[in-house]
């Protein structure tokens, strides 16, 4: 019988960048997923009999475009478009204005009047140094920076974006709403140092690589590195969930895509007590409460340039973002919670059949939240863009409470798999030298509860396998693994 090398538990983006990696370093790969289908984060399914394809998780891909380890795939050589929309995001605000961040950063600061020269000064030397900050903010934590000038960078502007200085910094709503938004997808207080650097790293990206949409949905990504995994010999598993690390003693090494949590309850008492205690320890964020909307028509804004972004963030001026997340980071519900939507079809038109087209939203709510949130997305939604309501045909709820029956990883609706507190983001999911490697000999994390954390990135799975093959295999060096449909070789510092 042939003996399996690696068994990956869980097939989200970062399950299958480990698997990628690893097969292609020539390894027998066995991915176990509890589902019907792959993907995790990354699952595009039909929903309401429409025929209208709907992102079940992950929509808008700041971070795919980004990250070091999907630019050495090669996403487009593979066949997946990546759409940019002409306005990365937007932020209406009551009145039928809407602050805009255009993928031009000369037009979005046009558009901000006496604050376009502020926003230029915060974006410009990031987007010069975008490779440095992508390298600093999506690696292992375990190098110092290559660019220390990004590094300078960086700092400067947490040191007044993720503090009370920020509220300062802008003269106008629309500039300070606009940032404060990019912030909240931190996901918990605000300011803080982790807001800060989601403001810079995303912020800076929408001007940069982009906030693209693949065309035809989410699920392109996982079908293209499912596609590489089989095509090196891998072997899926799919509607097995793997219960006890016992079910995998065949594999040389295991990488677990779960959480801490699902860390603990595969390994039963094998753990070491200061390590166990150390994950049990490890805190979730505020919860996801998502509502897919079947429409007849593209969302009405009232102001129409907000239906020409690929997000657009509802949340109000900057201190009304900065109240919501706080009290939701505490646990307290908010009648008007941040929310953040997309219509795919405004990029990627091909998502809309005649009548039909999909509509993706989610709100923060307080982790373990059950409450149906139609409701308080809907009439979010309708402040801005009246007569949204109408246009709906069918809606699906997905209470923050309930995330967690979908997919384990998503503790209470943690759709990050972890708190961005500051600690949380050096030492995740425990402080150790290598963060991937657990104390059982052969047993790896790779989930978005490592580093870099949450998003579509592949970055955690291909800094675990990257460790895997150090330490179960004697491969040391990322150079001996080529990830290129095409001849080049992958460093992770690009
Ligand atoms: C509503 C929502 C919207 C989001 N929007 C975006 C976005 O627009 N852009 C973005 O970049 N990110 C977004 N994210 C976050 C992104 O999806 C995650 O950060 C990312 O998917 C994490 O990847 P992962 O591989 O670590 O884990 P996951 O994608 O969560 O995958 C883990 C997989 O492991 C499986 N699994 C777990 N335990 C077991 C077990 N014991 N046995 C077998 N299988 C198991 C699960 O079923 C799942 O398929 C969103 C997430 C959600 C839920």
């Amino acid at each position: 019988m042939n003996r399996t090398d690696v068994a990956i538990v869980g097939t989200g983006p970062n399950g299958l960048a480990a698997g990628v990696v690893l097969a292609r370093a020539g390894l027998r790969v066995a991915l176990y997923e509890r589902a019907d289908t792959i993907g995790g984060g990354l699952r595009t399914a039909p929903l309401f009999d429409s025929g209208v394809l709907h992102d079940l998780c992950s929509a808008v891909h700041p971070m795919a475009a980004a990250s070091p380890f999907f630019r050495a795939f090669g996403l487009a050589e593979r066949g997946v478009e990546l759409l940019q929309p002409e306005i990365a995001y937007a932020h209406p605000l009551d009145g039928g204005r809407a602050a805009l961040a255009y993928r031009s950063l000369a037009e979005t600061c046009a558009h901000l009047g006496a604050d376009g020269p502020r926003w230029r000064r915060l974006m410009a030397p990031l987007v010069e140094h975008s490779d440095g900050i992508v390298g600093l903010i999506m690696n292992g934590q375990r190098r110092l920076p290559r660019d220390p000038a990004a590094a300078l960078l960086l700092a400067a502007r947490v040191a007044v974006h993720g503090t009370a200085l920020g509220a300062r910094y802008f003269r106008g709503e629309e500039a300070a709403a606009l940032l404060a938004g990019v912030a909240a997808h931190a996901v918990g207080r605000l300011p803080s140092p982790a807001g800060g650097a989601v403001a810079v790293l995303l912020g800076h990206l929408a001007h940069g690589s982009g906030w693209p949409l693949p065309r035809g949905g989410s699920a392109r990504i996982a079908e293209v590195l499912a596609a590489d995994i089989t095509a090196h010999g891998g072997v899926f598993h799919t509607g097995h969930e793997v219960t006890d690390l016992a079910q995998l003693d065949d594999a040389r090494a295991v990488l677990l895509d779960t959480s801490p949590k699902g860390l603990l309850a595969l390994a039963g008492d094998r753990l070491p007590r200061s390590y166990a205690r150390g994950l049990a320890r490890f805190r979730y964020g505020p919860g996801a409460a998502k509502v897919d909307f079947l429409v007849s028509e593209p969302i009405p804004w009232a102001d129409p340039a907000v239906g020409r972004a690929g997000s657009v963030h509802l949340g109000g001026t900057r201190a009304d973002i900065v109240r919501q997340e706080t009290a939701t980071a505490r646990r307290i519900r908010t009648r008007e919670p941040f929310v953040l939507v997309v219509d795919p079809a405004a990029t990627d038109p091909g998502r809309a059949l005649p009548g039909k087209r999909p509509v993706w939203a989610y709100a923060h709510v307080p982790n373990g939240d059950p409450t149906d949130p139609f409701e308080l997305v809907r009439a979010r939604i309708e402040r801005y863009a009246p007569g949204f309501g109408d246009t709906v045909l069918a809606h699906r709820s997905v209470p923050a409470a309930s995330y967690e029956t979908y997919n384990p990883n998503y503790v209470g609706g943690d759709i990050g798999t972890g708190a961005m507190t500051l600690y949380q983001s050096i030492a995740r999911p425990v402080p150790r030298l290598d963060p991937y490697r657990t104390p059982l000999p052969g047993v790896f994390l790779c989930s978005s509860a490592t580093p870099p954390g949450p998003g579509v990135h592949g970055m955690s799975g291909y800094f675990a396998a990257l460790s895997a093959l150090r330490h179960c295999f004697g491969i040391r060096t990322a150079a001996d693994v080529s990830l290129s449909p095409t001849p080049r070789q992958f460093s992770p510092a690009h």
